[in-house]
């Protein structure tokens, strides 16, 4: 039984000592290098902190921030990960919340961690890593270890610009590689590219079916997301054959014409998870490489990543939406109406989320806690927990599982009309020279404002949107960018487009 995830770190290192796990541009890890970073720093933290406590990574995204991650859980504690580029205010706002024991830099950022790590100790992790294994010290933090014991903590956004502190025990991962393992056959033959930000959950995606089936991870870097020609260059030289990206980046792809002219043929698994997917751009990654599987996995980070997913089974049209699909196994998802009520067939409802994929909760914040992870509302009978996404969807005449968007882009327009945004952006995306694209709603003026980028023109979009659309769920306003603004994670940043287009 695996507890652990250095379990398979154990195990992969023994049996493909010699083999990369982690590679970027500029360097390499084999997992024997790996296993043995994570003892040695892993060592020199149990001489600094206690089990259970927070150890803070402020890396760059390289091979050595993973081995900073599996140090601090060597040493008994749970990551997270901090993104470099991030303010020093949103920093300390996190910290209020976590107070890390620990904070793990390099040397890069050596300066900026030590500002910000008040009493939390602070060592550039190369330096750390001079010290000898203690075999002692490290086999009795394991022999404590549950498999409810937290691995990481993800600080999300949170739209009200709150971080919020998820947290993900061993056992979720576990779960969720065993997963990715079993159903999608991701296995030690596979090699993977990774887009996702270490701050992101889809990163977990890479990380851990690299741990445990003994696959080898490629970073892609930042650049190659701008420059596609780049891009396919890097997927060819590592023969990466599984990608998991956010559909901003297999959008940003398809539109910049490299599919048609170099098609990254040897790719044999295309996932994404995050936003929706818009079929015109799927379309052409279809026909550009028609013999790689599509999944679209759906899933906050609430309930370790991905909780439904829909392998690519049969054609759409550019303005079908796309299903996402059933749950994963080992996870219930409950389709609730206002009343708490299971949905019939075709009816709106709240995706709810029950199983051993459930955060344990956001760090030390109980009322938001309390307001996510409530009591399945259909069982009185004993305590079982739920998550509430948010999330609206419904069932499909096949029973696939359709998402329908957030449940605060729910609209009430006009006094009467429910629109969800997310039918308007289903129709935007699939029109001809709409690049990307986002609806948001100005209550105070209750106008639906349309954010595209693209060579469309005006008049010829609200032309080809009145052919989809009813006249109540058109846009009142467009706005023309030359770039959307991004999250860290790559998704549109809708807070920061209310910001400057709504007021
Ligand atoms: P995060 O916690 O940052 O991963 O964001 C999770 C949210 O992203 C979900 O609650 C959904 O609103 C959205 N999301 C994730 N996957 C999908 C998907 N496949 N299709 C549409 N929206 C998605």
């Amino acid at each position: 039984m695996i507890t652990n995830v250095l379990d398979w770190l154990d195990a992969s290192a023994g049996r493909l000592p010699d083999k990369i796990a982690f590679g970027d541009e500029h360097t390499t890890l084999t997992f024997s290098q790996l296993r043995e970073l994570a003892r040695r720093g892993g060592s020199y933290l149990c001489r600094r902190v206690q089990p259970r406590q927070p150890v803070a990574v402020f890396m760059e995204k390289t091979p050595e921030c993973l081995a900073a991650f599996f140090a601090a859980v060597s040493a008994g504690c749970f990551y997270v990960p901090l993104d470099t580029k991030m303010p020093a205010e949103r920093i300390k706002l996190i910290f209020d919340t976590l107070h890390p024991a620990f904070v793990f830099c390099d040397e890069k950022n050596a300066e900026a961690a030590r500002a910000v790590a008040g009493q939390a100790g602070c060592e550039v992790f190369s330096a750390a890593c001079m010290t000898e294994p203690d075999e002692a010290a490290l086999a009795a933090v394991r022999a404590d270890h549950v498999d409810t014991d937290l691995l990481y903590v993800l600080f999300t956004s949170g739209s009200t610009g709150v971080p919020k502190g998820v947290t993900i025990s061993h056992r979720g991962i576990v779960d969720w590689a065993d997963w990715l393992h079993g159903t999608l056959g991701v296995d030690e033959n596979c090699t993977l590219g990774n887009q996702a930000p270490f701050v992101f959950d889809n990163s977990t995606l890479d990380i851990y079916s690299t741990l445990r089936s003994g696959c080898t991870t490629w970073i892609i870097p930042k650049k190659c997301f701008s420059f596609h020609k780049t891009m396919m260059r890097f997927l060819r030289e590592h023969a990466i054959d599984t990608i998991f990206f956010v559909p901003s980046a297999l959008i940003a792809a398809a539109n910049s014409g490299i599919l048609e002219k170099d098609p990254p043929t040897g790719l044999k698994n295309i996932f994404f998870c995050g936003e929706v997917m818009p079929n015109r751009q799927l379309n052409m990654w279809r026909r550009a490489v028609p013999g790689a599987r599509y999944c679209n996995m759906y899933g906050p980070t609430e309930i370790t990543d991905v909780c439904a997913y829909y392998i690519v089974d049969r054609q759409f049209g550019d303005d079908d939406p796309l299903p996402i699909g059933r749950a994963c196994a080992n996870t219930r998802i409950l389709i609730l109406d206002e009343e708490d009520k299971p949905v019939g067939p075709g009816q709106t409802g709240e995706l709810c989320v029950m199983g051993t994929c459930l955060s344990l909760g956001y760090y030390n914040n109980p009322v938001q806690t309390e307001k996510a992870f409530v009591q399945n509302p259909l069982n009185s009978a004993f305590h079982e927990r739920m998550y509430r996404t948010g999330d609206l969807a419904r069932y499909n005449e096949r029973g696939e599982i359709m998402f329908l968007g957030r449940r605060d882009f729910q609209i009430k327009h006009q006094g009467c009309y429910r629109i969800e945004l997310g039918e308007i952006e289903t129709a935007l995306l699939a029109v001809e020279g709409v690049a990307n694209g986002c609806c948001l709603f100005d209550e105070a003026k209750d106008e639906i404002v349309c954010v595209y980028t693209g060579g469309a023109e005006e008049h010829d979009l609200a032309k080809a949107l009145a052919e989809k659309l009813p006249g109540y769920m058109m846009p009142n306003r467009y706005v023309h960018l030359d770039r959307l603004p991004m999250t860290i994670n790559d998704k549109i940043d809708r807070v920061t487009l209310r910001r400057e287009h709504i007021g």
